[in-house]
């Protein structure tokens, strides 16, 4: 039902999406090419929230030229009137004479809604052109728009011997460099950023994107269950930090307001944080896509509590030993036949370490 060129022109509307990798949350990353008679005559991507969209940006780029026209686009336009006009109706008023989407728009509350109205206006509509790559760059929009939960990864930097830190909790620089640069990337992408208590007391880390260009922070998330964090945390550096904490020590939340953190009390079971709440939270504030960067015991919390949707593991080619710390808590096993079952879905060397992405089957 598609054609080789339009692979190319759909291929080239996502290379566009992705420029806003790092920028377009809370909206989706999305991009626009505009074809008439085999040539592009305008294309766009959209930005940043508030900014034009994706198939506005094409239009005025291609100025009068649209009338006729065919519209590729990783995403299906939208129909209502938001934070700008729908675009939907701006194609329509441009002349396109045809639209090839990736995939619809996965809100349940206007799914469809787009291609309905220009399919109103006698307007071509082909639908599920890349509909994976397109999923897979928006793979936290949709997660939130579907599941009412982030996409929620965990990043592990761990020796061969799968060990993430030393007894006394030292566990920084694992990995080398170019893993770290990685990670960084990961990070850039990432709406918020989550960590433990125990993480913030080891190592001070200001999970900061540092080693890429980006034009925004994501929010900082601490899991405390008790308040221990000290007001001087490396992290706390900036404000507008989220704590989930277990207690509503009034004093404590006070001096963290003080430095500019939100602190927000989600009891859950054994004195710790409602965890599954949290995530749940976290979609209520926009959040599409959460990277976890923990230790052993959160990290076994999360995972034993299901709220992990990907695992990326980079291990370094060194050995730590029996005594140091694993990559997770988990309950022992009396049975191998209870073993969580992974899905290898990526492998490659990025520097000396190996990275392997995984997602729970
Ligand atoms: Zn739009």
């Amino acid at each position: 039902m598609f054609s080789s060129t339009d692979y190319s022109f759909m291929a080239q509307a996502l290379r566009l999406a992705e420029k806003g990798l790092y920028s377009a949350s809370p909206n989706p990353r999305v991009g626009c090419v505009l074809v008439r008679d085999g040539q592009v005559i305008g294309s766009g991507w959209h930005e940043r929230a508030g900014g034009h969209h994706a198939e506005i940006n094409a239009l005025s780029a291609a100025g009068a030229a649209v009338q006729g026209a065919t519209a590729y686009l990783t995403l299906e336009p939208c129909s209502h009137h938001g934070r700008t006009p729908p675009c939907a109706e701006a194609l329509i008023k441009a002349g396109i004479a045809k639209l090839v989407i990736a995939m619809e728009d996965p809100n349940p509350l206007v799914s469809g809604r787009g291609c309905a109205s220009l399919k109103a206006a006698g307007i071509e509509v082909q639908s599920g052109l890349m509909e994976a790559e397109a999923r897979a760059l928006n793979i936290g929009f949709i997660s939130r728009m579907a599941r009412k939960r982030p996409w929620i990864r965990m990043k592990i930097a761990a020796s061969l011997d799968g060990k993430t830190a030393l007894n006394n909790g030292t566990s920084q620089w694992i990995t080398g460099e170019a893993a770290r640069r990685d990670g960084h990337r990961l990070r850039a992408r990432s709406c918020a950023v989550l960590t433990g208590i125990g993480t913030v007391l080891a190592d001070d880390p200001q999970l900061t994107v540092r080693h890429v260009n980006t034009s925004r922070q994501p929010l900082r998330v601490v899991v405390d269950s008790r308040l221990d964090i000290p007001v001087d945390a490396g992290l706390l550096r900036g404000g507008g930090e989220l704590i989930f904490t277990a207690t509503a020590s009034e004093g404590k939340i006070l001096a963290l307001r003080e430095v500019g953190a939100r602190v927000i009390v989600l009891p859950g079971e054994n004195g710790g944080v409602d965890l599954a709440g949290m995530m749940q939270q976290l979609a209520d504030f926009e959040i599409n896509e959460v990277l976890i960067e923990a230790g052993f015991k959160l990290n076994g919390s999360l995972i034993n509590a299901g709220l992990v949707d990907e695992l990326i593991i980079y291990l370094a080619p060194c050995l730590i030993g029996d005594a140091a710390r694993g990559m997770m808590k988990l309950p022992e096993l009396a049975n191998l036949a209870d073993k969580r079952a992974l899905k290898i879905n990526d492998v490659r060397m990025v520097g000396t370490d190996i990275r392997l992405t995984c997602g729970f089957s």
